[in-house]
């Protein structure tokens, strides 16, 4: 082939790419599959699961169930959004491994003021976020444990019966 013909070739293809989409479709066919990237399939954000936690003055948290993947790390904010301050109206999240006599631990919470109401002798806490009162937020990053249904409460005295939800790793 002669450099004129490529020439005239080259002039072909750019004019018919130029003027006829149905033509330039089919010369970009091969590209297009060339250039198109690998997709991966994506997890919950690079297998970070965020969760917004929120407690109010009326003893209530926004979440009655919050679900996991079994691996992940979870990321856990818990907002207090009323105002009342820490000592009368304080929130934390405590996850409980299973089993865990829900009211028996809330019990021994009382008495553990000087630690955040987390009774220390405890080992039914899985994790924990420590106390906050209205305005206030506090985030905690954690492995998720292994799959099951785990309960989460707020330990301040007398929230207990109110703040309570499910953890579900799936
Ligand atoms: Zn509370």
């Amino acid at each position: 082939m002669k450099l004129y013909q490529i020439a005239f070739l080259f002039s072909l293809l750019v004019l018919s790419s130029c003027g006829n989409p149905k033509d330039s479709k089919k010369e970009d066919k091969q590209s297009i599959k060339i250039n198109q990237p690998v997709e991966e399939k994506s997890t919950s954000q690079d297998g970070v699961t965020e969760i917004i936690l929120t407690g109010n003055d009326q003893m209530r948290f926004n979440l009655k169930e919050i679900k996991v993947d079994a691996g992940d790390k979870v990321k856990l904010t818990l907002k207090h959004i009323g105002q009342l301050d820490v000592k009368v109206m304080g929130h934390n999240f405590v996850l409980l491994k299973p089993e865990t006599n829900i009211n028996k631990f809330a019990t021994k919470a009382v008495d553990a003021k000087d630690n955040d109401y987390i009774p220390q002798e405890s080992n039914a806490v899985i994790v924990h976020t420590k106390m906050i009162g209205g305005g206030e937020q506090t985030t905690i990053t954690f492995d998720a444990p292994e799959k099951g249904v785990y309960d989460f409460i707020c330990s301040f005295p007398g929230h207990v019966a109110l703040m309570q939800g499910k953890f579900i790793v799936e």
